[in-house]
């Protein structure tokens, strides 16, 4: 959803770094922390990083991956040794085919699996992030059963995709009467194997029973500040019905999803106070790309 970004970011430095876990140290601000960006995977001073977050106080320690490097058993010990104790892995689809050719990388389906089935062995925790788009939404509820052995997985997040641009270039967007169905059923099942489910970027209007599975929060960022004039372009907030709606999580419509399939104003409805879900938790993370 930001790869158009990635090429021009400049990645936080290593003052920075050391900034942010001197005031942990001393403040305690924040209990947990993500290391991301890229593939935080690729950079040598992973380890470390971890080490060093777990020792100014941070009391859990998140990486944001593809996952393909945890198939290697000796590399993943190494993480957790240096205290990463959450896995947050991006999963694009629900079977090999799929996410293969998302990814570009023939195996890299295979690969996520025995990653996972790698880390599962131990005390950690484990979250899935897809992405839903037009390619790939109808395999969530296949990737919800692809999962299911899994002990350590908690969380299964669903993000709608959503463009940072004013229109649909690659025509991933899915029309929502098509994406709720597949969605709710991908949630039921994941509810069935005792899996919290967060979903992002989707009406909360149309979630019906599981509205309270949208959760837009996001634990605060520290990106390049450049990142923000491109993150406006998504058109958040949007919605015919945005000053009758009672919602505090809804995102409404984007810009690019207007532009394609327009405002959807009679399939959207405005939410009262009494029928919105009004419990958000606290960000208790900071997020360091
Ligand atoms: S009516 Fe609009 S703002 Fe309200 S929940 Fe639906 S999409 Fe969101």
């Amino acid at each position: 959803m930001i790869e158009d970004t990635m090429d021009w970011l400049e990645p936080q430095s290593e003052a920075a770094f050391a900034e942010l876990l001197e005031r942990n140290a001393s403040e305690r601000k924040w209990d947990g922390i993500i290391l991301t960006g890229s593939e935080i995977t690729l950079n040598r001073n992973l380890p470390d990083m971890a080490r060093r977050a777990r020792d100014a106080g941070f009391a859990h320690v998140r990486i944001q991956t593809h996952g393909m490097h945890l198939a290697n058993p000796a590399f993943a010990q190494r993480l957790i040794d240096a205290g990463v104790d959450e896995f947050f892995i991006s999963v694009t689809a629900g079977d090999h085919e799929t996410h293969d050719a998302i990814t570009g990388r023939p195996g890299s389906f295979e690969k996520i699996l025995a990653g996972m089935a790698i880390i599962d062995a131990y005390d950690v925790v484990i979250i899935t992030n897809t992405v839903l788009t037009a390619n790939s939404f109808r395999s969530a509820p296949a990737l919800v059963d692809r999962l299911a052995g899994l002990k350590r997985l908690r969380q299964m997040e669903f993000w709608n995709y959503w463009p940072m641009a004013e229109t649909d270039r690659k025509s991933l967007l899915i029309r929502f009467p098509d994406l709720i169905p597949v969605l709710k059923n991908a949630i039921e099942r994941a509810h069935a194997y005792g899996r919290r489910v967060e979903v992002k970027n989707v009406p909360e209007c149309l979630l019906g029973a599981y509205q309270e599975c949208l959760v837009n929060d996001q634990p605060e960022l520290m990106i390049d500040p450049r990142f923000w004039g491109e993150f406006g372009r998504n058109g958040f907030d949007q919605c015919v019905h945005r000053n009758q709606c009672a919602s505090k999580q809804c995102l409404g419509v984007g810009t690019a999803y207007a532009q394609r399939f327009g405002w959807e104003a009679d399939i959207l409805a405005p939410l009262t106070e009494h029928n919105h879900f009004n419990s958000r938790e606290n960000n208790e993370k900071t997020s360091y790309l």
